[in-house]
């Protein structure tokens, strides 16, 4: 009963067909009045699992949420669907809380939103308390733990103020930190009833995991950036002086901003927002950039040094692809690293237990930069989870992206030039030696009376400078901090030495990625921008980048159509819908692309009632040859995808082609279409609500079949 419901309020306001891993498993729960427990990752979806039963439920919900700019997020994204929410926190001027408070009396408002803070205030508690309040949803419950990364004195006084409730609510905690610690404390400090817990597990499946050790990172994010350019991103430094660094280095090239806690308060804020609202696409930060962000169109984070622990690791990367859409996490790992991590250790007021529990915390994310197993299980496997898989196939292990070379000859003449050069030199000055370099330094420190001068002469100077980075990541050879840090040999390049050890290296093999060429996607971000704009809205916040993509691959011209994408409801059509069908129209009919988009909609539609080449309508006369040539290319043994790529027409144009082709008595294999063993579900639904028409029979069918494998099965079977 409350499902119906519930499916409806998610297509209609949310635009989302189905819900995500866990979620209705919750609502279900909290719907029978239990107390729940919601442990899913970042962008896992756990702000539905309140909203829904606040729409559901009778009386009033109230959701506590610890940051002003998490809680504005969330009420603009809910004022663009369409439902109405209100805050209370102390960014509202007494007026304005008063004006919220009447809509929440009047039954105008069933959603309110407010920090742990306010419930402080007695006379605001007890105003509160007159209200009808049927749920409580704690958002970022890990805040009531000093074993979170986030405590909040103030969470810890919540479970008083819902004591004094006359009618205790129904509670829902939700959290990405799921030690046990975390919680425990949750359950006991929040005052949870046997709550029913629902653990979705930590992967993120969209988020590609790299560790690169050595790279000379300037260049590397010179590189990505320049291949990135458009994207939404985070440079993740260890400090402020890097932070800047990266800042400076790139701020007249690329669209970049500066976060961490030095800055001015107002340059903060002003940073952060440039960053939420699109206007520069990239922000080199420390950790103090942190939990407040929720811009879910981050397309990639790298860390530009290795942080202290996984969790954190994991928690500022998860920062990258909420909407779901592919988004890489990238860590440019080097040992100067480490000693950066071991000197902020060693240089807190922490107990030496705890302490000793840093280092092996440090221990396991060196471990995870060095690790030849798949990235994505070892971050699991360290949360307690297991993966079961050996191959995720979406992290530079498992795409072996890196390869490995031997350069024990090498290293052995780089180490030999430190050492007779007794360990008084920076990288700069090994380098020279070893090229047989005949500047003043050199001659004036008679370096090149050693025996190694010239020794690589033949090497590029870059060439030799990086096999040193590689050898200081890999540990072998020590950066010394100071002014004037110069090299040394550690105990392993002793070793290796001594013993005669093989030595390689991990050399990244693929160039960083290209952005794909979408012209049309381009048109709709700036398109998106402009509206974000005239309503002073982030721009994710009118669409995810998801939504965009689809718009962009399915091209739709009509209502219908347009709530068949993936993140537009009723009200966001009613808002956008005609400009952004303006915009794909302007552009079909500027790229000579509109008459096969009428030819797709024709075919979706009502291709098996049809024969267009009987069709008297004079434009459809390009579209006979346009078909018969994408069958050309099929016959050859191309793949849709190829054949799409050759045409430069989606694959769902291709794909429709070759149904027109089947339809016409060619021979094409529809079998291709349909997933293995799902024909007969396809059909099954189809014996259920008809074959006349597409949408129905999606409708019933879970949401992995696509119209293509429907289409496929109704002219398979001449249905
Ligand atoms: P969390 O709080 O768990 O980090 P959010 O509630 O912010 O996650 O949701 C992350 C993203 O997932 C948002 O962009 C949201 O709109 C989207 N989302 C939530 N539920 C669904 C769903 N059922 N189908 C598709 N997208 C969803
Ligand atoms: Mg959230």
């Amino acid at each position: 009963m409350w499902k119906d419901k519930a499916l409806r309020i998610l297509k209609e306001y949310y635009g989302y067909d189905s819900f995500k891993k866990g979620q209705e498993e919750a609502i279900e729960d909290i719907m029978k009045g239990e107390d729940t427990l919601v442990i899913m990752p970042t962008g896992g979806g756990k702000s539905l699992i309140y909203q829904i039963p606040a729409m559901l439920l009778e009386g009033l919900t109230v959701v506590i949420s610890p940051l002003i700019s998490l809680m504005k997020d969330q009420i603009d994204a809910l004022k663009e669907t369409g439902i109405e929410a209100v805050y209370i926190n102390s960014s509202l001027s007494d007026k304005e809380i008063k004006e919220n408070l009447n809509k929440l009396h009047s039954g105008d408002c069933k959603l309110l939103y407010v920090a742990p803070e306010r419930l402080e205030g007695q006379d605001f508690a007890m105003e509160l308390a007159t209200l009808d309040i049927s749920f409580m949803a704690i958002d970022e419950a890990h805040c009531v733990s000093k074993w979170g990364h986030d405590f909040r004195p103030s969470y810890r006084r919540l479970k008083s103020f819902i004591n004094m409730l006359e009618k205790k609510p129904k509670l829902l905690a939700c959290t990405a930190t799921a030690t046990p610690e975390v919680r425990e404390d949750i359950i006991e400090l929040l005052g949870l009833n046997s709550p029913k817990e629902h653990f979705t597990g930590f992967n993120r499946e969209n988020l590609t995991f790299k560790v690169y050790r050595g790279e000379n990172k300037d260049s590397f994010l010179k590189e990505y950036l320049k291949n990135n350019k458009g994207n939404s991103g985070i440079i993740f430094t260890a400090t402020r002086r890097e932070a800047e660094h990266v800042y400076n280095l790139f701020k007249s090239d690329f669209s970049i901003g500066l976060y961490h806690a030095g800055l001015k308060e107002e340059l903060r804020k002003s940073m952060q927002e440039d960053f939420m609202f699109d206007n520069i696409n990239v922000i080199a930060a420390t950790n103090a950039f942190g939990m407040g962000i929720d811009k879910s169109n981050v397309r990639f984070v790298i860390h530009y040094n290795m942080p202290r622990n996984l969790e954190s690791y994991y928690q500022e990367a998860g920062r990258g692809g909420r909407d779901g859409e592919p988004s890489e996490c990238i860590l440019l790992y080097n040992a100067g690293d480490v000693q950066t991590q071991r000197y902020l250790i060693e240089n807190t007021t922490l107990s030496p237990e705890k302490k000793e529990r840093e280092y092996a915390n440090l221990r396991a994310m060196i471990d995870y930069c060095y690790t030849s197993k798949c990235l994505r299980s070892y971050i699991l496997n360290y949360f307690g989870e297991e993966y079961v898989h050996d191959n995720c196939g979406n992290c530079s292990v498992c795409n072996e992206d890196t390869e490995e070379r031997d350069i024990t000859l090498e290293a052995q003449m780089i180490f030999s030039t430190i050492y007779k050069a007794r360990e008084r030199y920076g990288l700069t000055t090994i380098v020279d030696i070893l090229r047989g370099s005949k500047n003043e330094r050199i001659r004036k420190f008679s370096l090149d009376k050693l025996s190694t001068y010239g020794l690589m002469e033949g090497y590029k100077k870059d060439y030799t400078a990086e096999l040193i980075n590689k050898l200081i990541a890999e540990g072998y050879i020590l950066v010394t901090t100071g002014e004037y840090p110069v090299l040394r040999l550690t105990g392993k390049a002793a070793e290796a030495l001594k013993e005669r050890l093989p030595i390689s290296i991990n050399i990244r093999k693929a160039p960083v990625e290209k952005n794909e060429d979408n012209k049309l996607l381009d048109i709709l971000k700036i398109l998106r921008k402009t509206i974000a704009e005239e309503l002073r809205l982030p721009p994710y916040i009118i669409f995810p980048d998801s939504t965009l993509k689809e718009l962009s691959k399915e091209l739709p011209l009509t209502k219908e159509e347009f709530l068949e994408v993936k993140g537009i409801g009723e009200n966001k059509y009613e808002k956008y819908g005609e400009r952004f069908k303006e915009a794909i129209k302007e552009y079909l009919e500027k790229n000579n692309l509109l008459h096969l988009k009428e030819e797709n909609r024709m075919l979706s539609k009502g291709y098996q009632n049809s024969d267009p080449l009987s069709s008297k309508d004079e434009p459809l006369k390009p579209k006979v040859k346009t078909h018969i040539a994408t069958y050309d290319l099929y016959k050859s043994g191309m793949a849709i995808k190829e054949i799409a790529a050759e045409r430069e027409l989606t694959p769902l144009t291709i794909e429709n082609h070759l149904f027109q082709c089947a339809s016409e008595g060619m021979d094409i294999d529809l079998d291709g279409f349909i997933p293995e063993g799902r024909e007969k579900d396809i059909l099954e639904a189809i014996s259920q609500v008809g074959a006349s028409k597409l949408k129905p029979i999606k409708e019933v069918l879970p949401a992995d079949i696509s119209y293509t494998a429907i289409k496929a099965v109704i002219m398979k079977n001449n249905l």
